[in-house]
């Protein structure tokens, strides 16, 4: 059964950057990737891992699926030539309203800058699954009936309206939801979506609060290693029948 990892921005931050925590290194990531390779784990995407938790494929034990929240231009300056490198795929979370038009003349690019239409056509082209992060990254919880679907279904719509091809996958900003949320996300299209439940695993009951690992600024080689531990998946097992108990 896949383990889901979530990573946000990959790259190297000034001490006083507000989302430092959820910046991972380059070398770190490098160093993440290569373990993956040299322990045989086969990275797949996330219409893989579906396919398994319906009982339609069985994956083997070592199954890993990547994903990025967020959709900063790190993930396009410094992730891809890492993946590419390794043959990975992975899944990039955007947040549909934050997309550029365009990067704005022949200035250096913020790293953390939103990707632009074209950066994410790009990430596209290259194998990676573009899926939709919402339209402003509000906490879901809190909006409207309405404001909820126009996060969830216009998110969608406006992305594959860019990309030209549909777009499967959602992920809850701040990890947000409820049974509603969940069913509006349903209702939208969605093959399923991705919470911050933390887990190494999954079930069919996860489609839609698909269970992931963070990894975070100050992830060791030794913690990711960890990561994919039945210790892990005990530890956290226990602390979500608490926190997350009608969704696990
Ligand atoms: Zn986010």
């Amino acid at each position: 059964m896949a383990t889901i990892l979530t990573y946000h921005h990959i790259g190297d931050v000034p001490p006083d950057y507000r989302e430092r925590n959820l910046c991972v290194s380059p070398a770190h990531f490098e160093a993440q990737m290569g373990f993956l390779r040299r322990k045989g784990w086969l990275v797949v995407s996330l219409d893989a891992v579906r396919r398994e938790l319906l009982g339609e494929i069985r994956l083997p034990a070592h199954a890993v699926a990547i994903t990025f929240d967020d959709g900063t231009h790190s993930v396009l300056m410094h992730a891809i030539s890492i993946l590419k490198r390794y043959g990975f795929s992975a899944t990039v979370f955007v947040v549909a309203n934050q997309v550029q038009a365009q990067s704005g003349g022949t200035a250096p690019r913020d790293q953390f800058a939103p990707l632009t239409r074209d950066e994410l056509v790009t990430l596209s082209r290259e194998g990676l699954t573009i899926g939709s992060h919402s339209q402003t990254h509000r906490r879901l919880t809190e909006l409207s009936a309405d404001e909820c679907e126009q996060e969830v279904a216009g998110s969608k719509q406006s992305l594959e309206c860019i990309l030209g091809k549909p777009v499967h996958w959602f992920s809850y900003p701040y990890g947000s939801f409820n049974f509603q949320i969940i069913e509006s996300v349903r209702r939208a299209g969605y093959h399923g979506a991705a919470s911050v439940i933390r887990d190494n695993r999954n079930s069919a009951k996860h489609l839609f609060c698909l269970q992931r690992v963070m990894v975070m600024q100050d992830t060791t080689l030794t913690r990711f290693c960890y990561y994919f531990s039945q210790l892990y998946h005990y530890i956290h097992k226990r602390k979500n029948q608490r926190r997350w108990k009608p969704y696990v």
